[in-house]
């Protein structure tokens, strides 16, 4: 595949680590778990959307552009990677937050992304659920050039066929490490969102024939739904790199029954793993999408669909600073 023709900036502190997860494989009595670091990506406390906004980025550098444009939900990990690399770079940022959940709770609507977004720098609008977010964003678009800027559009979670190289990338350095420490995973557990990670992977780890099957944990669309964005946008991350036909319809798997109430609500299963990755491993996911993709590991492991001597390893796709706009959802589990 030609993956180094395509512009890259090098923001990502890499190889991210990969890691056994010893007392938590321990407490579950199943496989051995693993776990890759892509919490620590190293900007703006890190994250899986750095991965995509070094190819994104480097795109809208070479089109000249001095503004970003991009949008989320209220506590979006993406917006806040964004506009990070955006202060880093010299260029302003206009973030559009939609109001996915409706909440009105002090440290949701002001603490966590939503602080850091603020801290900088970025231009800030927020608009109701069910908003047209992408016409949203042409709209911005048009009028910022009215103004004599040049913007750059990036889709919601830097979801396109060139962002989702940034998860070709990481299938490629994932096998890498796999090799170099001499163990053969049976499977890649991750949450799956706007679908970017689950699409580029799955074409780096088909691609190169690593067998290591992807299992998406869904956190937002029912299970048809988010099966068929992940394998488009697999298909057309194929094509952009040459290597079409990669992934078949058979390779790309979601299973939806972790979402609970909707996107960004929490479910009990949820916050048992946060708990469990913190006090066990000493590691911090996050309410909306880590903390659901590890409980739905947590229960697959319980009930037996991934077994003793198998090795699996969870990508940790970051969020952390999400926990401090969700500190509310906390408040019972801690004082138990
Ligand atoms: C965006 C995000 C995801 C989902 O990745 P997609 O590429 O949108 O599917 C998972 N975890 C975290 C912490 C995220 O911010």
């Amino acid at each position: 595949m030609k993956l180094a023709k395509f512009p890259r900036l090098r923001i990502t502190h890499g190889p991210t680590p990969l890691e056994p997860m010893k007392r938590l494989s321990e407490a579950l009595g199943g496989p051995n778990l693993w776990i890759k670091r892509d919490d620590c990506t190293g900007l703006a406390s890190g994250g899986n959307k750095t991965r995509k906004l070094e190819y994104l980025m480097a795109e809208a550098v070479q089109q000249g552009a001095d503004t970003i444009i991009t949008q989320g939900a209220t506590q979006s990990n993406h917006a806040r990677q964004t506009v990070a690399i955006a202060a880093k770079l010299g260029m302003q940022s206009h973030i559009i937050l939609e109001d996915r959940t409706g909440y009105t709770f002090e440290d949701y609507k002001h603490s966590g992304n939503v602080f850091l977004d603020h801290l900088y720098g970025a231009s800030i609008s927020e608009v109701p659920v069910d908003t047209d977010m992408n016409a949203a964003m042409a709209q911005l678009a048009d009028k910022l050039r009215s103004q004599g800027r040049r913007p750059y559009v990036i889709p919601g979670g830097g979801s396109n066929p060139v962002g989702a190289l940034g998860y070709v990338t990481c299938a490629l350095e994932l096998a890498n490490q796999a090799n170099e420490m001499g163990v053969a995973f049976d499977c890649l557990v991750h949450a799956t969102g706007s679908a970017g990670t689950q699409a580029g992977l799955v074409v780096g780890l088909y691609g190169a024939r690593t067998q290591i099957p992807v299992y998406g944990v869904g956190v937002r669309a029912p299970k048809p739904a988010q099966e068929e964005r992940v394998y488009k946008l697999a298909c057309d991350t194929a094509e952009l790199l040459g290597v079409p036909g990669c992934v078949q319809r058979e390779d790309v798997f979601a299973n939806c029954d972790y979402v609970g109430p909707g996107y960004g609500k929490p479910t009990p299963g949820m916050i048992e793993a946060v708990k469990m990755f913190a006090r066990l491993e000493g590691l911090l996911l996050d309410p909306v999408y880590s903390g659901k993709g590890a409980a739905g590991l947590i229960d697959l492991c319980r009930k037996g669909h991934f077994k003793k001597g198998q090795n699996v390893v969870f990508l940790h796709t970051g969020g952390s600073v999400g926990l401090y706009g969700y500190q509310h959802a906390f408040k019972d589990a801690l004082a138990a």
